[in-house]
């Protein structure tokens, strides 16, 4: 029986879904305006991990995530630039191009860190929903929710007395926290965008004139003036569109507790009476020297820069792996390498193994390992498991079994491994035996020269007192 933290009842609850077999699971996915960092990723293999888990439990995933490609401000409080915007002017490029630029860096290393991202059109972009969205809104406004400002439409959170619900916090210290907001017009600190004007007071695309000022390269006309929706809008329009309401899990990252979703709840529920997800599941930070991980810090690191140091995105998996999603991660250099020293030495462990007889996985490991996942995703008690068993006198092939049905969970790819002895090709062992030789007689250039050479044709030679070992590189 699978158990989650709910953030919303704050207590630990059996998992049970809606409807009978299958889960409809909710995912508020990146905002596509720069690289993104291996912190960002932490959320991601975490809900993919759970996607899988929940696929072991027996049910059918329903995955649907967002791409935040416009409205998404600098502020919290719905000021400043767009972040996408903002990236355009840097970068010299449009807006659009922008977003199809990091959205496509970032389908490509979920793949590499074998996220499974939901397929289209459950991926789906704010941009290719603004319809949706304008709809959306015009329900609020029609059940008397929002007001107009000079820049926009506001949802009015005095009008949704549940407001502060999920963050448990009340109404006054919320409006403290918001206080620095600098919109005057505001009625409340807590109220939020849900459609942003191009021009102040909304114009129309007839009555806009060319101004200088003008900049915003997304946009569109709707009934209250030419503008783009507010962030928080999206994930309201498309979870309704996709999933139905109410659904079964929304995930996110701990920052999107207080404000975003927040939001979302207030919009939706506001819009459609009854609850928008009955379970909320939140992961905490990655964090470096005790502080998060994040852009604005400046103390990011991406897929690229742990390649640069010999840190596979698998190793970053098994990294994340080793840490409950609800605790932070601080993440040191140290602490990647041995990540990716424990995943060489599973795979090394995996390479030796017996070919599997039949598939089942051994009974009572597996009730182990299945039960510490279902208490809350207990990875690293899972990954202790996994260790057991390799240490354990358990048949070979048993374990070969049993490491290839967790790897449907774990996603670290040791299907390429189990049961599959290196196999050295004979030139390359040629050239081994001729720098062992070299060594042998102090003759170093020529010995480092035949190490290179097999670096270049991708294998490591470890030298021990009386032998030599040669294990292909990662
Ligand atoms: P963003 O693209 O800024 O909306 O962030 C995408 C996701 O990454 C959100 O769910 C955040 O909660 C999450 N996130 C951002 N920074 C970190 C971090 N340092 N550790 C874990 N998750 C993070
Ligand atoms: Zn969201």
């Amino acid at each position: 029986m699978l158990k989650l933290w709910n953030s919303l009842t704050r207590t630990r609850e059996a998992f049970g879904p809606i409807n009978p077999g299958e889960v409809r699971m909710y995912s508020c996915g990146p905002t596509v305006y720069s690289m993104p960092h291996i912190g960002n990723f932490r959320s991601y293999v975490t809900w993919d991990i759970l996607r899988r888990v929940l696929v072991a439990n027996g049910f059918k995933v329903v995955h649907c995530m967002n791409i935040t490609d416009v409205g998404h401000l600098v502020g919290d409080g719905d000021e400043g630039q767009d972040k996408l915007q903002m990236s355009a002017d840097k970068e010299g490029i449009s807006a659009w191009d922008i977003a199809k630029r990091y959205e496509k860096i970032f389908v490509d290393y979920a793949e590499v860190l074998n996220i499974k991202l939901p397929d289209s059109p459950l991926l789906c972009r704010a941009t290719d929903h603004i319809e949706e969205q304008i709809k959306l809104i015009q329900l609020l406004e029609e059940k008397g929710f929002t007001y107009k400002t000079s820049d926009g439409i506001y949802f009015d959170t005095a009008k949704f007395p549940d407001y502060g619900k999920l963050s448990g916090q009340p109404l006054d210290e919320k409006l403290e926290g918001a206080r620095v907001d600098v919109n005057k017009e505001k009625r409340q600190a807590t109220d939020f965008a849900l459609w942003k004007f191009s021009y102040p007071n909304g114009r129309s695309f007839d009555s806009a004139h060319d101004d200088a000022m003008h900049r915003r390269h997304m946009e569109w006309e709707s009934p209250w003036g030419i503008g783009f929706p507010g962030w928080h809008v999206e994930c309201s329009a498309m979870s309704h569109k996709y999933l139905g309401q109410p659904f079964d899990i929304h995930t996110g990252g701990v920052d999107h507790i207080p404000v975003h979703h927040e939001n979302e709840i207030a919009q939706s529920v506001a819009a459609y009476n009854v609850p928008l997800a009955n379970f909320w599941v939140h992961n905490d930070f990655m964090t470096v020297e005790g502080q998060k991980m994040s852009k604005s810090v400046g103390n990011v690191y991406t897929l690229d820069d742990c390649k640069a140091k010999g840190i596979e995105p698998l190793a970053i998996r098994y990294f994340f792996l080793g840490a409950h999603y609800r605790s932070k991660l601080n993440f040191t250099w140290e602490a990647a390498q041995a990540a990716q020293n424990a995943l060489n030495n599973l795979r090394e462990f995996s390479r030796e193994l017996a070919i599997p007889t039949d598939q089942n996985p051994h009974e009572s490991f597996n009730d182990e390992f299945m039960s510490e996942l279902n208490d809350d995703l207990n990875t690293p008690a899972a990954l202790a498991v996994v260790w057991n068993l390799v240490k354990s006198d358990v048949e070979s092939s048993v374990k070969a079994s049993t490491l290839l049905a967790w790897d449907k969970i774990l996603g670290l790819d040791l299907d390429k491994y189990i049961a599959k002895p290196v196999e050295i090709p004979e030139h390359v062992k040629q050239i081994a035996q001729r720098r062992w030789e070299a060594r042998s007689r102090q003759d170093w250039p020529a010995a480092d020269q035949l190490r290179n050479e097999l670096d270049s044709l991708g294998w490591n030679m470890e030298d021990g007192a009386a032998e030599f070992k040669l294990k292909p590189k990662v």
